[in-house]
């Protein structure tokens, strides 16, 4: 079976979804691998490292022609239109906010497997877990960014030239990247801060050195699969209101909250942002073409307010730190793709946990649970309904084809 590596096409992409080293186990495990000439350079990574490690470097074409194509994100128009029934792709898809793609994918009997949809409780699939493997990165990048942008130092400096207090860093959402950021934050010398509206993150935060703020306007929000569920409108209202005074207190804010399936909520509001001081910074991990976690950000912008408030919308941090997220996603995909072939060939059991998960399209229909039911044609995958079966119904504001990660 020939299993191909294509070159990433979204603007600001910089990833590749196999690194040399994957090369060799798929190797091992008989699969024949392709990579598209040039996959690999904007991480560094060259085609003679690639055919060192036994892969054939080849064309697109080429590549969007074998049994399975790997990527990191969704393909784009051409590369829809070259996929042929009976090819598998895999990629972080994010079929929950494009239901177009997915009904187009079905439509051309390609079974999309995708990466952003592995159940990630299940302890068999965690090395498989590219949403924790990116999220990390993305937290890293977050307070480093920070740190970068302040205008002070993030630890405690007494020099002979006077002492510098420490930043105050305060991270809005305690998941993977949230985690991550304190901890980079922490060991940089900041004093953090943390809230989540699951209150079971207070001692991961704790853990990782932060103090955990606790709203008393808003109760615990713990939604289903260990994800958080969407505020109502006067809880989101009384959570803005009260975060509002612990924001003003911080120097850098790093956001990170999100809902499955929704736009991210909005945490730092325009007043928030008015009471903070001159010279703070916000990075929006949130960030997304619907809006993010802060008033007024732009994702893949640096916004200066009339209030001296820089405001950075990272909503794509993964890509650049392409070298060490290509080599991650390729233990990820490589894990997963291992658990999907017998014999040296796809076998998908729809029975097992892990396939149901991940199997979104096959046999020209829409077959993943959350999509549709598993008898109906793929034109039912573009009904809203779908989406609430998931995470619940998108907000009126939400749209459909675009919005967070997932
Ligand atoms: P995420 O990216 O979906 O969200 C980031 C954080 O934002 C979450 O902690 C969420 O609670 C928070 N959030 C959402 N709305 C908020 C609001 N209005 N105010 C404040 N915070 C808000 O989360 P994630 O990083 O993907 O992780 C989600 C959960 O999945 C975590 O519990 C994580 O530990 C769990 N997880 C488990 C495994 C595993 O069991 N192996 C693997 C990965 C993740």
């Amino acid at each position: 079976m020939k299993v191909s590596v294509v070159k990433e096409t979204a603007p600001g992409e910089r990833r590749v979804a196999l690194v040399p080293e994957a090369v060799g186990k798929l190797r091992a495990a008989g699969l024949e691998v392709l990579v598209e000439s040039g996959a690999g350079e904007r991480a560094w990574l060259t085609d003679d490292g690639y055919a060192e490690a036994g892969a054939t470097i080849v064309s697109r074409s080429d590549a969007l022609g074998a049994d399975v194509v790997l990527m990191i994100g969704k393909p784009d128009e051409a590369a829809v239109g070259a996929l042929r029934a009976g090819q598998a792709l895999i990629g972080m898809l994010t079929p929950l906010t494009d239901p177009d793609l997915v009904a187009r994918l079905a439509a051309a009997g390609v079974t999309a497997i995708s990466m952003d949809m592995i159940p990630r409780t299940l302890p068999r699939a965690q090395p498989m877990d590219a949403l924790s493997s990116q999220a990390n990165i993305a937290g890293y990048k977050a307070a480093i960014i920070g740190a970068a942008e302040f205008g002070r130092f993030f630890p405690l400096l007494i020099t002979a030239a006077g002492t510098a207090r420490p930043a105050r860093v305060l991270v809005l959402g305690t998941g993977v990247a949230g985690l991550q950021a304190i901890g980079t934050a922490k060991r940089l010398g900041a004093v953090v801060s943390a809230y989540d509206v699951r209150p079971e993150t207070k001692t991961e935060a704790e853990s990782v050195g932060a103090t955990f703020i606790e709203l008393t306007s808003v109760g615990p929000a713990s939604g289903e699969g260990g994800y958080a569920r969407a505020l109502t409108d006067e809880e989101r209202a009384a959570q803005q209101q009260e975060l509002a005074e612990h924001i003003s207190r911080h120097d850098v804010v790093i956001t990170t909250a999100q809902v499955p399936g929704r736009r991210p909520p909005l945490l730092v509001t325009e007043d928030a942002l008015k009471a903070m001081s001159p010279g703070s910074v916000i990075v929006d991990m949130g960030a997304s073409a619907l809006g993010g976690n802060v008033a007024g950000s732009e994702p893949g912008q640096t916004v200066l307010t009339e209030h001296g408030i820089t405001i950075i919308g990272a909503g794509a941090l993964p890509a650049t730190m392409p070298t060490a997220a290509s080599a991650m996603y390729a233990r990820n995909i490589s894990a997963l793709l291992l658990n999907l072939v017998k014999d040296g060939e796809l076998a998908l059991d729809p029975d097992d946990e892990l396939h149901a998960g991940v199997v979104v399209t096959r046999d020209g229909a829409v077959v993943h649970p959350a999509l549709a039911p598993p008898t109906a044609a793929p034109e039912t995958a573009e009904t809203e309904p779908s989406e609430a079966d998931h995470a619940g119904a998108p907000e009126p504001d939400a749209g459909s084809a675009e919005g967070t990660e997932r």
